[in-house]
């Protein structure tokens, strides 16, 4: 991933700076709205990055210590960090083959009287099945939290993967389709969820730092419950509104690149891409392809000898020294062992997809 990052971007930044207000302010305000209208929401709370809005995403969902979490162990480690951060425990399901997530069914073999939330990530921005998860959560009384991390400008039965989300947390690092940076965005439903994300992200105070600057008479702030420096910037939330504006642009070009991969891979015997689900659209955060009798490692040094900056496919957290445990997860063990990552991004040319494409064929 490169980022998609221009002169506008940096006018922004420089306005913000200019403006003299460089913390939290009237920006990361209009960022808020733009984003969680874009992506469906009915409210946004900013925040440092996604790994502290899930943190905040569980606390606001009652995830208290002793608490079993189950999340994908097929996913940036920070996805169960989040569930650590909370003293619960990370409980590892396995995913689906096609989209590399979660499912009613691989939810419900890991589920205990103990489970408290489940965190469905929408892996590499291929969303989810979200009517059927968030129905069988909803009927068997857990919480879902969304990682949406990678899912901006990703769609699930016709609406942005935000629409309809309870609570979803999203990334603006650089190596996701649209940057601040860092930074991240928790969005909800709920508008009292929406004011007790608020006030955490703050110290846990009742009136934020840009209301009481705002105001011509002086407010005294009081701290309701222990709370976090979870902010962003405005000079982040200045270059958001610009990344923001180019979210159509960037997932509409990363689509056709990825059209374009499809058709020069088809037919070559034991790779087999990402491809959209049924029941929706990927934004092509990250272009995989799954690989059947060639070796991944391998096939990644033979890219590199070829100038090819292919990845590993995405990690497992189970086999982690951090997390280490022996549960039996065949699908995710295929898919961090058996895949990898091309190159996609808004410099790729069709004579780099011909020489990528070409550098598989001969290993097929
Ligand atoms: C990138 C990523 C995160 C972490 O996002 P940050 O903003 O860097 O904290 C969490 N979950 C998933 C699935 C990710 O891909």
């Amino acid at each position: 991933m490169i980022p998609c990052l221009g002169e506008e971007e940096a006018q922004a930044a420089a306005e913000a700076v200019r403006s003299g207000w460089v913390a939290q302010g009237p920006r990361v305000a209009s960022f808020e709205r733009s984003f969680s209208a874009a992506v469906g929401a009915a409210h946004g709370v900013a925040v440092s990055s996604c790994t502290t809005g899930l943190h905040l995403a569980l606390i606001a969902v009652g995830v208290e210590p002793g608490d079993e979490v189950i999340v994908p162990s097929l996913s940036f480690i920070a996805t169960a960090n989040s569930a650590k951060y909370c003293g619960a425990t990370p409980v590892f399901a396995d995913v689906e083959l096609a989209t590399g997530n979660l499912t009613v069914e691989t939810i419900d073999a890991v589920r205990t009287p103990r489970t408290k939330a489940v965190i469905a990530v929408h892996q590499a921005g291929v969303p989810f099945d979200v009517l059927s998860l968030r129905r069988a959560c909803a009927q068997w009384g857990i919480a879902l939290v969304e990682d949406a991390a990678c899912a901006a400008g990703s769609t699930a039965y016709g609406s942005p993967v935000g629409a309809g989300a309870s609570v979803a947390a999203w990334s603006f690092h650089p190596r996701k389709v649209m940057t601040t940076g860092e930074g991240g965005m928790v969005t909800v439903d709920d508008p009292a969820q929406a004011a007790r994300l608020r006030r955490l992200r703050e110290h846990g105070m009742n009136v934020s730092a840009a209301d009481r600057h705002a105001s011509a008479q002086p407010i005294l702030e009081s701290y309701l419950e222990v709370g976090y420096n979870y902010r962003m910037t405005d000079i982040q939330a200045a270059i958001g509104l610009v990344q923001l504006s180019r979210l159509d642009g960037l997932v509409a070009q990363r689509r056709s690149l990825a059209a374009r991969y499809h058709e020069l891979l088809e037919g070559i015997e034991g790779v087999t891409p990402v491809r959209d689900p049924a029941y929706g659209t990927t934004n092509f955060q990250s272009f995989w392809v799954l690989l059947d009798g060639i070796d991944r490692d391998v096939a990644l040094s033979e890219l590199a000898a070829a100038g090819v900056s292919a990845r590993r496919g995405i990690m497992a957290a189970h086999v982690e020294p951090a997390y280490v445990t022996d549960v039996d997860l065949p699908n995710t063990m295929r898919l961090t062992k058996d895949s990898l990552i091309l190159p996609l991004h808004h410099k790729l040319t069709e004579s780099d997809q011909d020489h990528i494409v070409g550098v598989i064929r001969k290993l097929a």
